[in-house]
């Protein structure tokens, strides 16, 4: 595949509300999108980590050095001829999965242009639409996260997630349940808890959770296969789930019933789908988690939730959830909890030149 070039733009957008998990806090989105032009084509990609140690060991800083020391010009150099290519490509490199993310999905997306089809088909999914599911984080007080809830709730989300750690758990789900009833409801640690906490995670099968998503460390497969076979409520991998052979294992050791794909945390679309393969072969149903990503990412997400064993609401939200403006267009939105992917071939969003232009950081081309 001849690249005519590769455009690298930082850009970073404000919050409509802080973000805060477990392990950190921010109030603004750092992405960088990686634009590969081809033939008069351009595929475009986003390597989207959290600023400071949010999630990942992976920075935005980090990304942007891994993108101009490493994958660019590695790719520039052996010219791909396929997105199987630039995956053994990105292999060549060790960890930095955000960072082969932005590049990986953007030959993705020029695949399915230049094969004149929407890129859920080129994943090999058979439908348009996903169900989108509501993320709130933690938030100062009860009052502040069912307003919060009661907010954003109205756009029909097919279920609420909430993120936990210790002292934030039984109050505000007691809360939730005793405001909005039987509403399909699950919960995110990002590893906050620890073994000794074991049978008060279990004691949450009180609330009737859809999942507790990762709430053990990262490591700690032992610990989740322990949780799980004391606990009614199935359990979900996020952080843990980082590449094929940590979720086979996880899957032998009765870790988990279900597993959160992130097409960052793995490094891009094919890890994305081959870790779907594993699972649905094991019988394990996935969903597609977010960090969350600006649009382009976004939308990549909803592109691979099409397939079928994606079973559960996307954490994918409408694009003016999270951002002060988002980089695409059409924006992503949320209509009776379904997001639909407009019609066109790739990724079918384009770039916002005027908004990008408002939020960019800094620039380079490679040639
Ligand atoms: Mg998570």
């Amino acid at each position: 595949m001849k690249i005519d070039q590769i455009i690298l733009t930082h850009v970073r957008v404000p919050l409509t509300e802080p973000f805060k998990i477990s392990n950190g806090e921010i109030t603004e989105k750092d992405a960088i999108l990686v634009g590969v032009h081809s033939a008069g084509l351009v595929g475009y990609g986003e390597s989207s980590p959290m600023s400071g140690s949010f999630y990942s060991e992976e920075t935005p800083e980090s990304a942007w050095d891994c993108l101009v020391g490493e994958l660019i010009p590695r790719v520039l150099q052996s010219h791909p001829a396929n997105v199987e290519e630039v995956n053994n490509l990105m292999d060549s490199v060790a960890g930095n999965a955000f960072a082969k993310a932005g590049v990986e999905t953007a030959f993705w997306d020029l695949a399915a242009q230049q094969e004149h089809v929407p890129l859920y088909k080129r994943l090999g999914g058979k439908r348009n639409q996903v169900e989108a599911g509501l993320a709130v984080g933690i938030v100062p007080s009860i009052k502040d996260l069912l307003q919060s809830i009661e907010k954003h709730l109205v756009e029909g989300y097919k279920r609420l997630k909430i993120k936990i750690q210790p002292g934030w758990d039984v109050k505000p789900l007691s809360e939730i349940r005793r405001r909005f009833g039987v509403i399909q409801l699950m919960v995110d640690a990002n590893c906050a808890y620890t073994q000794a906490d074991l049978s008060h995670l279990k004691s949450l099968d009180d609330f009737d959770l859809m999942m507790i998503e990762q709430p053990l460390p990262k490591d700690d497969l032992e610990g989740h296969a322990k949780l799980q076979a004391i606990s009614r409520t199935p359990i979900c991998l996020d952080e843990s789930a980082k590449d094929i052979p940590t979720v086979q294992r996880a899957i032998e050791m009765k870790s988990c019933r279900i597993v959160n794909i992130k097409i960052q945390r793995v490094g891009g679309l094919l890890n994305a789908k081959r870790m779907h393969d594993v699972c649905a072969q094991a019988g394990i149903p996935v969903w597609g988690g977010t960090m969350p990503e600006l649009g382009i990412g976004g939308a990549q997400t909803v592109h691979l939730a099409t397939l079928d064993n994606f079973k559960y609401p996307t954490d994918v939200e409408a694009s003016h959830r999270w951002f002060v403006e988002d980089i695409i267009v059409p924006l992503i939105e949320v209509h009776d909890g379904m997001i639909t992917l407009p019609e066109g071939n790739g990724n079918g969003y384009s770039l916002n030149a005027e908004v990008i232009g408002r939020y960019k950081v800094r620039e380079q081309q490679f040639r």
